[in-house]
C-alpha cells in the first residue's frame, strides 16, 4: 500500500465554470429554498417525481441517506444557496462528478447539474500516474514552480532511474515489471517526510522533490539511503527480484531558472551517475551542462557521417605465433570527420549506444566486412565487433545470415567478437541469440578478456570459439609476473575448454615472446601488423605465403 501522504491528497481537480458545459439538469428552486420544477436530468439528486414545494435540501438530504450522492452534498448545497457561493462540485453514486451552478432568476434560483466525469478524470489522470498512483511530470511541474517560488529555502530534486530494470520486463514479463514498479514506489514512499513529493516520469524514472532538505549533505544522506532501500532484493509476482538506482541531484534556486531546466540537469547529472558506474548519485555540475552539449554536436555529427558514408573500415592482421601465419583480419571502425578529425572508436561508441545509433551503424560494419572478406581467399577470417546492445535482440541473427547471404561469405569466415559486458545484462536473450549464430557455423569469440566483472564465469555460460587476451595483460606480461601468470591461466583454461586463444596488443618482440612461452598461439598487434585499409589488406595477402 502507497502511505497516503503520497497519494496527492491536498489538490483539488476542479472544473472551471463555463458556458461551454453542457447543463445536464436543471432545478427551479423557490425564495424559501422549495422546488418550483426540474427536469427529467436532475430527478436522480432529487428522488422521482414528487418533488414540488419540498424544501429542496431535505430531498438532498435524504438522497444522501440513500446513498446516492456523498456524504456532504446537503450542505455543500445548502452554502451555495444560502451563502451565495455560485457553484461546488459533487460526487454520484455511480462514479459521476456533477458540477452544481447557481444563478438568480429574479425571485427564483436555477441550479444547473453537468455532468464534469470526463474533465476530472482527464485532469487527474494529467497529474497522478496510474499505475503507482503517484505524481506525473505535470503535476512535478507544479510542484516545482511552488518550491522554486520560496526563496528562503533551496530543495533539491532527485532523478532516479532504476539498474536492470528493463532486464526484469523483458525476461520475467510486464506484470511482474509493473509490480516491482509499485514495490518501489511504496519503498521510497517509505523514506519520504510529508512534504516531499514523490512522481513517476515514465518508464523506471522516477524523481523525488526533498522540499524542506536545503543542504547538500542532506541531501547525500537521502541519495544515500534512497540507494540502499531500493537496491534490496524484491519479491515480485513470486519472483525474487534484485534491482539497483542511480541518482541524480539538482539544487533548486541555484540549477535552473525554470523547472524543465531543473529536471534536465537532475537527467544530466543522472547521466553521469550511471555512466560512472550505476548504484550511484551525482550532484549537477556546469561542466556536466558543456559536456552534454559536446555530446549533442557528436550526436548530430554521427547521424550525418552515417547518412554521408563518413564511416570506414581498418582492418588488422591476426597470426599465427608460430608459423606466422595469416589467420585473417579484425574488422575496426573508423570515421575520418572533415573538422575533427580521426574520430578514435573508443569515444564515438559510447556515444552510438547511448542514441540507439550502433545497430544501424553495426549493421553497415557487418555488411561491410563480409563482401570485402568475400574476395579474399577461403582460408582468411574476419572478425567483426559486435556491441552488447546488437545483442540483445533476436534481429541480429537474422542481420548476420543476410549479410553472409548477400556477400557470399562461408558462415566458417566469420568470426562475431563479444565483451564480457555483453553478458552481464539480459544475459538469457544474449546466450540465445549466439547459440543461434553459432549453429549456423559463425564463430564467436570473447574480446578484451580479463577486463569484465567475474570472468571465469563467463567462459562457462557458453562455448566461445577464442579468447582474446586484453591488451593490458599482453603489455605488462613481460614485467609483471601477475600479469604472465594470468597469460598462462588463460591460455591453460582455453585449451582445456577447447578454445583459442589470442593475445592482442602486441607491440615488442619480447611481449611476443613470453606470451608465446605462457602458452598463447595466436597474435594481434601493432608488432605483426597495424589496421590498415582494404588496399593494403590485398597488398599484404598477396605477398604472405599461404
Ligand atoms: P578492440 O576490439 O579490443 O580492438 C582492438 C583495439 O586495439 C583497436 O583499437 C586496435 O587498433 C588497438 N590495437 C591493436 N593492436 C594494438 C597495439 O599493439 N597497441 C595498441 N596500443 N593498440 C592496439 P581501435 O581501433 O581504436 O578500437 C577500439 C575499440 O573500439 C575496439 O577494441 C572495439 O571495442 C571498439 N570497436 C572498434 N570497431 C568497432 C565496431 O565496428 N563495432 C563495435 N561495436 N566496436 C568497435
Ligand atoms: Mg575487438
Ligand atoms: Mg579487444
Amino acid at each position: 500500500m502507497i502511505k497516503a501522504k503520497n497519494v496527492l491528497a491536498p489538490l483539488l481537480y476542479g472544473v472551471e465554470a463555463s458556458d461551454d458545459l453542457l447543463a445536464t439538469g436543471t432545478i427551479w428552486i423557490s425564495s424559501d429554498l422549495r422546488v418550483l420544477t426540474c427536469n427529467g436530468s436532475a430527478q436522480a439528486l432529487i428522488l422521482g417525481k414528487n418533488y414540488q414545494s419540498k424544501p429542496v435540501l431535505d430531498l438532498i438530504s435524504d438522497a444522501e441517506k440513500f446513498g446516492i450522492c456523498a456524504a456532504g452534498t446537503r450542505n455543500a448545497f445548502a452554502a451555495m444557496l444560502v451563502s451565495g457561493s455560485t457553484q461546488f462540485q459533487f460526487e454520484m453514486r455511480d462514479g459521476r462528478t456533477i458540477m452544481a451552478r447557481a444563478r438568480m432568476m429574479g425571485e427564483a434560483t436555477l441550479v444547473e447539474l453537468s455532468d464534469v466525469s470526463f474533465v476530472v478524470r482527464s485532469a487527474l489522470s494529467q497529474h497522478r500516474d496510474p499505475l503507482t498512483g503517484l505524481a506525473t511530470r505535470v503535476e512535478l511541474l507544479t510542484r516545482l514552480s511552488q518550491a522554486m517560488e520560496d526563496t528562503e529555502k533551496s530543495a533539491h530534486l532527485l532523478y532516479l532511474d532504476l539498474d536492470r530494470f528493463k532486464a526484469v520486463n523483458d525476461t520475467l514479463g510486464h506484470p511482474v515489471g509493473d509490480a516491482l514498479l509499485k514495490l518501489v514506489a511504496d519503498r521510497i514512499g517509505n523514506i519520504l517526510s510529508a512534504q516531499d513529493i514523490i512522481a513517476r516520469l515514465g518508464g523506471d524514472e522516477f524523481a523525488v522533490l526533498l522540499a524542506e532538505v536545503d543542504h547538500r549533505g542532506a541531501a547525500e544522506v537521502f541519495a544515500t539511503k534512497l540507494i540502499d532501500v531500493v537496491s534490496r532484493s524484491y519479491l515480485a509476482g513470486g519472483h525474487l527480484v534484485n534491482i539497483g538506482v542511480s541518482v541524480g541531484i539538482a539544487v533548486i534556486g541555484q540549477d535552473g531558472n525554470n523547472p524543465d531546466e531543473i529536471i534536465k540537469n537532475a537527467d544530466l547529472a543522472l547521466f553521469c551517475a550511471k555512466s560512472e558506474g550505476r548504484g550511484t548519485y551525482r550532484f549537477f555540475t556546469s561542466e556536466m551542462d558543456r559536456q552534454s552539449q559536446e555530446r549533442r554536436d557528436l550526436e548530430v555529427d554521427i547521424r550525418r557521417a552515417l547518412a554521408m558514408r563518413e564511416f570506414s573500415l581498418a582492418y588488422q592482421p591476426q597470426y599465427e605465433i608460430s608459423g606466422r601465419h595469416l589467420l585473417g583480419f579484425e574488422a575496426l571502425l573508423r570515421w575520418q570527420h572533415e573538422v575533427r578529425g580521426d574520430v578514435s572508436p573508443a569515444s564515438f561508441i559510447p556515444l552510438a549506444e547511448h542514441l540507439g545509433l550502433i545497430v544501424p551503424l553495426g549493421e553497415w560494419v557487418l555488411r561491410t566486412a563480409c563482401s570485402v572478406a568475400a574476395a579474399w581467399p577461403p582460408h582468411l577470417s574476419i572478425a567483426v565487433n559486435i556491441s552488447p546492445l546488437q545483442f540483445r535482440t533476436e534481429q541480429l541473427v537474422s542481420t548476420v545470415a543476410s549479410a553472409l547471404a548477400d556477400s557470399g561469405l562461408a558462415p566458417e569466415r566469420l568470426e562475431l567478437e563479444i565483451t564480457e559486458g555483453a553478458l552481464l545484462e539480459y544475459t538469457d536473450t544474449v546466450i540465445s541469440v549466439l547459440t543461434k549464430i553459432k549453429s549456423t557455423g559463425v564463430r564467436i569469440s570473447m574480446d578484451d578478456f580479463g577486463t569484465g566483472y567475474s570472468s571465469l564465469s563467463y567462459l562457462q555460460k557458453f562455448p566461445f570459439d577464442k579468447i582474446k587476451i586484453d591488451q593490458s595483460f599482453v603489455r605488462k606480461s613481460v614485467t609483471d609476473p601477475d600479469s604472465a601468470a594470468i597469460v598462462r591461466a588463460v591460455s591453460a583454461l582455453g585449451e582445456s575448454l577447447g578454445m583459442t586463444t589470442i593475445a592482442e596488443g602486441v607491440e615488442t618482440e619480447e611481449q611476443l615472446t613470453q606470451i608465446f612461452e605462457q602458452g598463447c598461439r595466436q597474435v594481434q598487434g601493432f608488432l605483426t601488423g597495424r589496421p590498415m585499409n582494404a588496399e593494403a589488406v590485398s597488398a599484404l595477402i598477396q605477398q604472405s605465403p599461404l
